[in-house]
C-alpha cells in the first residue's frame, strides 16, 4: 500500500527488500537502508555499510513508524537512538544525503553522455526518439515550461526537475541551464527513483 510501484520495479530484476514497517517489498535502491555500527543505528546512504541492513520506505509515514517503534523492535533494543526525532533526521541527514546522490547521478550521466545539457541537444535527442525524460528547472518561465511539457506529452516522456537553473548550470561549471534531458539506461532509472524520493520527502 505504501510502496510506489514504478515501471522499473516491475520490469527490472534488481534485488528486492522488505520495509520493516509496512512489510511492503520494493526495489532495494528505492528504499532507505540502515545498519548497526558499534551499537548505533546509522543511515546507510550508499547501501554499502557492512552487516545486517534494515530497510524502510522513503516516505514519512514509514519513517515515523520506524523511529517510533520499528527500529527498537527489530534491533531488539540493542541500538541507541538514530537521531532526536524523525523530522530532524529527514531535514539534517536524509534530504542533504539524497541531494548529494542526486548531483552524483547528474555528473555520472554527463560523464557517460547519458545526460544532455541545453535545449538544442535535448530537442535533437527527442526528435531522434533517444530521450527518456526532460529535466526542467524549477524557475523556468511559464512559457518555457509549458513548451517542454507539451513536447514531453507528445513523446509520452516524463518531466523531471527539482532545482533552479543556477543549480543545474553550476553543477557543470556552466551558465544557467533551464532544460536538460536523460537518455534511457540504468542511470536514468535510478535517478528518477531518487528524484521521486526527494520530492515525496520534501513535500510531506
Ligand atoms: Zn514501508
Amino acid at each position: 500500500m505504501t510502496l510506489e510501484q514504478t515501471k522499473e520495479q516491475v520490469e527490472n530484476t534488481a534485488p528486492q527488500r522488505r520495509c520493516i514497517c509496512c512489510r511492503g517489498n520494493g526495489k532495494k535502491t528505492g528504499l532507505l537502508r540502515f545498519a548497526v555500527i558499534q551499537g548505533c543505528l546509522c543511515f546507510d546512504l550508499r547501501q554499502k555499510l557492512p552487516g545486517r541492513g534494515y530497510y524502510v520506505c522513503a516516505q514519512n509515514h514509514c519513517l515515523e513508524k520506524a523511529f517510533e517503534s520499528g527500529f527498537r523492535r527489530i534491533t531488539k533494543h540493542e541500538s541507541k537512538e538514530l537521531a532526536p526525532d524523525v523530522q530532524t533526521f529527514v531535514r539534517e541527514i536524509l534530504l542533504p544525503g539524497l541531494k548529494k546522490r542526486y548531483t552524483e547521478y547528474l555528473l555520472a550521466g554527463y560523464q557517460s553522455h547519458r545526460l544532455l545539457l541545453g535545449a538544442d541537444s535535448v530537442e535533437h535527442a527527442a526528435q531522434a526518439d533517444q530521450l527518456a525524460a526532460y529535466i526542467i528547472a524549477s524557475d523556468a518561465s511559464e512559457a518555457t515550461a509549458q513548451k517542454y511539457r507539451m513536447n514531453a506529452e507528445r513523446k509520452q516522456l516524463p518531466v523531471l526537475g527539482l532545482y533552479d537553473r543556477s543549480f543545474y548550470g553550476c553543477l557543470f561549471g556552466k551558465s544557467d541551464k533551464v532544460v536538460l534531458g536523460w537518455m534511457p539506461g540504468t542511470l536514468f532509472d535510478e535517478f528518477s527513483v531518487l528524484e521521486s524520493m526527494i520530492r515525496r520527502l520534501s513535500a510531506e
